[in-house]
């Protein structure tokens, strides 16, 4: 698959360099051969690629989205620990990203980080043929983000405290959208969990280890997903 396409112009697509590098040098393809393009918005074609351009045989219907759209809220983990979180969140069908500077947030990104966040979602989400890439917001704090998403299905993730898990807490009461929220590697202060449950959040537990910051939004990813998708 190759995601957002560069231009799409009578039924063909003028590919990139990077897109002709995936097609040509990673996934191995020729002249002739077939994959699947995608405009990372929801779009899918068949297309057969012929040098620098790819021929648009047919509008595929595709479906590889979640059926309810799930944002994380995550304290930015230090060292190089977010991109993991972003490709792997991506693979499990994370809609947004919301990177959060937390009260024991110790990383402060620059704006190139952002871009390359963004690269890695839109590079995970062609790896397993979404036909949406997600949105990674810029950092904000975690007060503001407290506000900034409304659904009735707020969960913020809590490894102290004997919190229910969140396999339990899940439901489908027609609500299309979920916001769960992770820690840093410090954990949540007393003050930021008291602050989320005052703007509506359920604290919820991930079982009984206290996994890293890298590994809980993972889990609860993988929780979710395996809870909405039949
Ligand atoms: N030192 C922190 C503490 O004592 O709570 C541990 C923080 S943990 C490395 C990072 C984040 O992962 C936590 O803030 C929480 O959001 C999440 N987390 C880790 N294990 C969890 C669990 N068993 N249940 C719920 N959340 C968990």
């Amino acid at each position: 698959s190759a995601n957002a396409l560069s231009q799409l112009q009578q039924n063909q697509i003028l590919l990139t360099p990077q897109q002709q590098h995936y097609l040509n040098r990673v996934l191995r393809l020729q002249k002739g051969d077939r994959f699947i393009a995608m405009d990372g918005m929801g779009k899918c074609w068949l297309a057969q690629l012929e040098g620098e351009e790819a021929q648009i045989l047919e509008l595929l219907s595709v479906e590889t989205e979640l059926p309810i759209s799930i944002t994380l809220m995550i304290a930015l983990p230090k060292g190089n620990g977010f991109d993991e979180v972003v490709r792997c969140c991506t693979e499990l069908g994370v809609a947004c990203i919301a990177p959060i500077m937390s009260d024991r947030t110790l990383l402060n990104p620059s704006p190139q980080k952002l871009e390359r966040w963004r690269r890695i979602a839109s590079e995970a989400a062609e790896q397993s043929e979404r036909s949406f890439v997600p949105t990674i917001l810029e950092p904000i704090s975690f007060d503001a983000a407290l506000s900034s998403f409304a659904t009735q299905q707020k969960y913020i993730c809590e490894g102290r405290g004997n919190y229910p898990h969140l396999k339990n807490c899940l439901h489908n009461q027609g609500e299309m959208s979920i916001v769960i929220a992770t820690g840093p590697e410090g954990g949540w202060t007393e003050k930021e969990i008291d602050n989320a449950i005052k703007a509506g959040f359920q604290p919820v537990s991930l079982g009984r280890r206290i996994l890293r910051a890298v590994t809980a939004p993972i889990v609860a990813l993988s929780l979710i997903s395996a809870a909405c998708e039949v």
